[in-house]
Protein backbone atom coordinates (compact mmCIF):
# COMPACT_ATOMS: atom_id res chain seq x y z
CA UNK A 1 0.00 0.00 0.00
CA UNK A 2 1.52 3.38 -0.94
CA UNK A 3 0.59 7.07 0.05
CA UNK A 4 0.98 9.81 -2.88
CA UNK A 5 3.14 12.25 -1.25
CA UNK A 6 4.31 15.00 -3.42
CA UNK A 7 3.58 19.01 -3.03
CA UNK A 8 0.39 20.56 -3.89
CA UNK A 9 -1.46 16.90 -4.12
CA UNK A 10 -3.70 15.14 -1.98
CA UNK A 11 -2.22 16.87 1.30
CA UNK A 12 -4.41 16.75 3.93
CA UNK A 13 -6.62 14.63 1.91
CA UNK A 14 -7.93 11.20 3.35
CA UNK A 15 -6.71 8.54 1.62
CA UNK A 16 -8.14 4.89 1.77
CA UNK A 17 -6.94 1.37 1.34
CA UNK A 18 -8.32 -1.99 1.35
CA UNK A 19 -6.32 -4.58 2.35
CA UNK A 20 -6.29 -8.33 2.20
CA UNK A 21 -4.45 -10.48 4.68
CA UNK A 22 -2.01 -12.49 2.75
CA UNK A 23 -1.16 -8.88 1.68
CA UNK A 24 0.41 -8.02 5.04
CA UNK A 25 2.38 -11.28 4.90
CA UNK A 26 0.57 -12.12 8.40
CA UNK A 27 0.20 -15.71 7.78
CA UNK A 28 1.65 -18.17 10.45
CA UNK A 29 0.50 -15.24 13.08
CA UNK A 30 -3.68 -16.11 12.38
CA UNK A 31 -6.00 -17.41 10.36
CA UNK A 32 -7.42 -15.60 7.51
CA UNK A 33 -9.45 -12.03 7.74
CA UNK A 34 -13.23 -12.23 8.37
CA UNK A 35 -13.47 -9.17 5.93
CA UNK A 36 -11.61 -6.64 4.38
CA UNK A 37 -9.44 -4.75 6.32
CA UNK A 38 -9.12 -0.92 5.84
CA UNK A 39 -6.96 1.95 6.44
CA UNK A 40 -7.20 5.70 6.22
CA UNK A 41 -4.51 8.05 6.44
CA UNK A 42 -4.09 11.67 5.59
CA UNK A 43 -0.79 13.66 4.95
CA UNK A 44 -0.25 16.80 6.86
CA UNK A 45 2.68 19.03 5.54
CA UNK A 46 5.07 19.61 8.37
CA UNK A 47 7.61 21.78 6.48
CA UNK A 48 9.37 19.29 4.05
CA UNK A 49 8.42 16.25 6.20
CA UNK A 50 4.54 15.03 6.47
CA UNK A 51 2.61 14.10 9.26
CA UNK A 52 0.73 10.93 8.82
CA UNK A 53 -2.56 10.51 10.56
CA UNK A 54 -5.35 7.64 10.31
CA UNK A 55 -6.70 4.62 11.74
CA UNK A 56 -6.47 0.83 10.68
CA UNK A 57 -9.24 -1.56 11.01
CA UNK A 58 -7.49 -5.56 11.00
CA UNK A 59 -10.82 -8.10 10.84
CA UNK A 60 -9.18 -10.89 13.02
CA UNK A 61 -10.04 -14.29 12.98
CA UNK A 62 -8.35 -15.06 16.50
CA UNK A 63 -8.13 -18.29 18.46
CA UNK A 64 -9.47 -17.93 22.59
CA UNK A 65 -6.38 -19.08 24.91
CA UNK A 66 -9.39 -20.92 27.24
CA UNK A 67 -11.66 -22.97 24.92
CA UNK A 68 -9.13 -22.97 21.17
CA UNK A 69 -12.44 -22.25 19.78
CA UNK A 70 -11.92 -19.13 16.88
CA UNK A 71 -13.62 -16.18 17.04
CA UNK A 72 -13.57 -12.34 15.08
CA UNK A 73 -12.07 -9.57 16.85
CA UNK A 74 -11.85 -6.98 14.68
CA UNK A 75 -8.97 -4.82 15.73
CA UNK A 76 -9.41 -1.14 15.23
CA UNK A 77 -5.43 0.93 15.62
CA UNK A 78 -4.57 4.95 15.35
CA UNK A 79 -1.95 5.46 13.27
CA UNK A 80 0.55 8.28 13.64
CA UNK A 81 3.80 8.36 11.71
CA UNK A 82 6.08 11.13 11.23
CA UNK A 83 7.91 11.07 7.18
CA UNK A 84 10.94 13.02 6.66
CA UNK A 85 11.71 13.91 3.43
CA UNK A 86 15.60 12.99 2.70
CA UNK A 87 18.33 13.14 0.47
CA UNK A 88 20.24 10.50 1.45
CA UNK A 89 18.22 7.19 3.24
CA UNK A 90 19.00 5.89 6.93
CA UNK A 91 19.72 2.76 7.74
CA UNK A 92 16.13 1.19 9.12
CA UNK A 93 17.68 0.83 12.56
CA UNK A 94 18.00 4.25 13.37
CA UNK A 95 14.82 5.50 12.23
CA UNK A 96 12.87 5.87 15.84
CA UNK A 97 9.18 4.05 15.94
CA UNK A 98 6.71 6.16 13.92
CA UNK A 99 8.92 7.00 11.34
CA UNK A 100 10.09 7.49 8.25
CA UNK A 101 11.94 8.70 5.52
CA UNK A 102 11.06 9.45 1.68
CA UNK A 103 13.69 10.55 -0.43
CA UNK A 104 13.54 14.03 -2.11
CA UNK A 105 12.59 12.52 -5.79
CA UNK A 106 10.16 9.87 -4.25
CA UNK A 107 6.36 10.63 -4.67
CA UNK A 108 5.03 8.12 -2.73
CA UNK A 109 5.34 6.07 0.45
CA UNK A 110 4.90 2.26 0.31
CA UNK A 111 3.83 1.96 4.19
CA UNK A 112 2.69 -2.05 4.13
CA UNK A 113 6.02 -3.15 6.38
CA UNK A 114 4.90 -0.70 9.13
CA UNK A 115 1.30 -1.41 8.85
CA UNK A 116 1.98 -5.02 9.64
CA UNK A 117 4.13 -4.42 12.50
CA UNK A 118 2.03 -1.98 14.23
CA UNK A 119 -0.76 -4.71 14.09
CA UNK A 120 1.41 -7.37 15.14
CA UNK A 121 2.73 -5.49 17.91
CA UNK A 122 -0.78 -4.58 19.12
CA UNK A 123 -1.83 -8.57 18.87
CA UNK A 124 -3.51 -9.51 21.94
CA UNK A 125 -1.42 -11.64 24.30
CA UNK A 126 -4.14 -13.93 25.66
CA UNK A 127 -7.08 -13.19 22.83
CA UNK A 128 -10.56 -14.47 24.93
CA UNK A 129 -13.76 -15.56 22.72
CA UNK A 130 -15.85 -13.45 26.19
CA UNK A 131 -14.45 -12.43 29.44
CA UNK A 132 -16.30 -14.91 30.77
CA UNK A 133 -15.03 -17.92 29.06
CA UNK A 134 -15.22 -21.17 30.82
CA UNK A 135 -12.28 -22.66 28.41
CA UNK A 136 -11.98 -26.92 28.46
CA UNK A 137 -12.36 -29.57 31.24
CA UNK A 138 -8.78 -30.12 32.10
CA UNK A 139 -9.74 -33.84 32.11
CA UNK A 140 -11.91 -34.43 28.94
CA UNK A 141 -11.87 -31.64 27.09
CA UNK A 142 -15.01 -30.75 26.65
CA UNK A 143 -15.62 -26.99 25.82
CA UNK A 144 -17.60 -25.44 29.09
CA UNK A 145 -19.13 -23.21 27.40
CA UNK A 146 -21.72 -25.51 25.36
CA UNK A 147 -22.50 -26.96 28.65
CA UNK A 148 -20.85 -28.70 31.80
CA UNK A 149 -19.33 -32.45 31.57
CA UNK A 150 -19.71 -35.30 33.63
CA UNK A 151 -16.37 -34.78 35.40
CA UNK A 152 -16.94 -31.19 36.38
CA UNK A 153 -18.23 -31.92 39.83
CA UNK A 154 -15.07 -34.28 40.68
CA UNK A 155 -12.48 -31.35 39.71
CA UNK A 156 -14.59 -28.17 40.70
CA UNK A 157 -13.56 -27.47 43.59
CA UNK A 158 -13.12 -23.51 44.69
CA UNK A 159 -10.16 -23.71 46.73
CA UNK A 160 -8.04 -24.21 43.13
CA UNK A 161 -9.83 -21.62 41.86
CA UNK A 162 -6.85 -18.87 42.27
CA UNK A 163 -4.87 -21.36 40.70
CA UNK A 164 -6.25 -22.06 37.91
CA UNK A 165 -6.38 -18.32 37.38
CA UNK A 166 -3.03 -18.13 37.25
CA UNK A 167 -3.07 -20.83 34.58
CA UNK A 168 -4.53 -19.03 32.17
ZN1 LIG B 1 -13.05 -19.10 24.77
ZN1 LIG C 1 -14.65 -33.00 31.90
Amino acid sequence: MKIELYPGRREGKEQFWNFGFSELGLTGFLSDFYEVGKVRLTAFPLGKDYLLNGEVFAPLVLACCRCLETFNSGLKLPLSWVVHRVVAATPEDDLQDGEFEILMEDQELDFTGRLRETIIFNLPVKPLCRLDCKGLCSSCGQNLNLGACRCLKKTEDPRWDALRGLAH
